[in-house]
C-alpha cells in the first residue's frame, strides 16, 4: 500500500476532520468532481442524465457510524421517501446503504429493523436493495444480517471486498443463497492479517472471484453478479472470460462511481454491457471523499488546484 494512500485513509478516520473538513471552501469545491450535490434532488438530476445515456443508477446518501438513535431514524426515513419518489418517477435507481448509518454501532436489532423496513419498501416498489461493506470488523455482522434479510426478501445484494483474505469463502456462501454480490477491491485501511497488502494480489483475487461469480453454481442460484470497478483491464478480462464461457452480457453488470471514468462508462454501455453509476450525495462526505482521494492520490492535485479557485 502506498504511503499517500495510508495517510489519506488515516485522515478519513480523524473525528475532528470528519466534523469540520466539509466547511473548508476549497475542499468543498473539489468534491463536486465526485458528487452532484448534497441533496436528494441533486442526485435525481444526475440519475436522469445517466438514464438518458442508457446507464442506470444506484443511490447512496453519505453517512457512517451514526451515534444517535434519532439520526438513524432520520436516515431510514430519508431512504424510505427516496424509494417512493424513485418509484413514482419510474427511474432505474436502486438504494445502497451502510449498516452503521442505520445505527449498527448503537444497537444491532435497531439497525436490522431499519434495514428490514427498507427491504420491504424496496420490494414493494419492485426495486433491489444493496448493502455496502465497511471495515473488516463489520463483515460478520453485515453478512449475518444480509442472510437473515434474504430469508424474507429475494432482491437483496451485498458488497464483498477482494482485498480480504476471507472473501472467497464468503462469496461462495452468499451466492449459494441467491444473494447478489457487488464485488469491489476494498476502500479501507486493513492490516495484513486480514487483507492482501499488495495491489497486484488484490487484482488477481478480484479476477479469481469474478470467475466464481460467473460460474455455473452462482448463476444457478440466481445471484446477481455486479463488478464495482473502474479498472478497465480487469473489466476487459472479465468480459473476455464471460464470452469464452458462454455467459451473456445481460447476465452481469459493471457499476462505477459518479465522476470517475465517465467516458469508459459510456463506451461500455454502447458496446452492449450493462452499466450503472453509483451516485453519492449528502452533507457528511468527508471520510468518503478521503477514500476517493486515497484510491488515486493524483486526485490530491485537483484539490490543490481548487485552492486557487
Ligand atoms: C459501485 C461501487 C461501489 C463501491 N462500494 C464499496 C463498498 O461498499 N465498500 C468498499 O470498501 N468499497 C466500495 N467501493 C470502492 C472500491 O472498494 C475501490 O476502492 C474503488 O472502486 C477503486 O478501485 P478500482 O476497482 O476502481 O480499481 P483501482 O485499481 O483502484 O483503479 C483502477 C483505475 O480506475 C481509476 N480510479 C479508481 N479510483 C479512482 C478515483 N477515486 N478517482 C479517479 N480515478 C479513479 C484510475 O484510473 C485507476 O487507475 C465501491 C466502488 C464502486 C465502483
Amino acid at each position: 500500500m502506498s504511503v499517500a494512500r495510508t495517510v489519506l485513509l488515516k485522515v478519513s478516520d480523524n473525528q475532528w476532520l470528519r466534523e469540520n473538513g466539509t466547511r473548508v471552501p476549497f475542499i468543498r469545491r473539489a468534491v463536486t468532481k465526485f458528487m452532484p450535490g448534497e441533496h436528494f434532488d441533486d442526485m435525481l438530476v444526475a440519475a436522469k442524465a445517466t438514464a438518458a445515456d442508457g446507464i442506470g443508477a444506484v443511490f447512496t446518501r453519505l453517512g457512517e457510524n451514526v451515534k444517535d438513535l434519532g439520526e438513524a431514524d432520520g436516515v431510514a426515513r430519508h431512504y424510505l421517501d427516496g424509494i417512493d419518489r424513485i418509484r413514482d418517477l419510474k427511474l432505474v435507481c436502486e438504494p445502497s446503504i451502510k449498516l452503521t448509518q442505520l445505527g449498527l454501532d448503537i444497537d444491532r436489532e435497531l439497525a436490522y429493523g431499519h434495514l428490514r423496513a427498507l427491504a420491504a419498501r424496496a420490494h414493494a416498489a419492485g426495486s433491489y436493495l444493496w448493502i455496502d461493506m465497511e471495515q473488516s470488523p463489520y463483515v460478520d455482522v453485515t453478512l449475518g444480517l444480509t442472510r437473515r434479510l434474504r430469508e424474507e426478501f429475494p432482491r437483496i445484494g451485498v458488497c464483498l471486498q477482494a482485498y480480504l483474505l476471507r472473501t472467497r469463502e464468503d462469496l461462495e456462501d452468499v451466492t449459494s443463497r441467491g444473494i447478489g454480490v457487488r464485488l469491489v477491491k476494498g476502500a479501507y485501511n486493513e492490516p495484513p492479517a486480514v487483507a492482501f497488502p499488495k495491489k497486484s494480489d488484490v487484482d488477481a483475487n478480484y479476477f479469481a472471484l469474478a470467475q466464481v461469480m460467473l460460474g455455473a453454481a452462482a448463476r444457478a442460484a440466481g445471484a446477481r453478479a455486479v463488478f464495482g470497478t473502474h479498472d478497465l483491464r480487469l473489466i476487459q478480462s472479465i468480459r473476455a472470460h464471460a464470452d469464452s464461457t458462454g455467459v451473456k452480457p445481460a447476465e452481469y453488470e459493471f457499476h462505477m462511481l459518479y465522476g470517475i471514468q465517465k467516458g469508459a462508462q459510456l463506451r461500455l454501455a454502447q458496446s452492449g454491457a450493462q452499466v450503472r453509476v453509483l451516485i453519492a450525495y449528502g452533507e457528511y462526505w468527508f471520510p468518503w471523499y478521503m477514500r476517493r482521494l486515497a484510491e488515486r492520490p493524483a486526485n490530491v492535485w485537483f484539490v490543490a488546484k481548487s485552492l486557487f479557485g
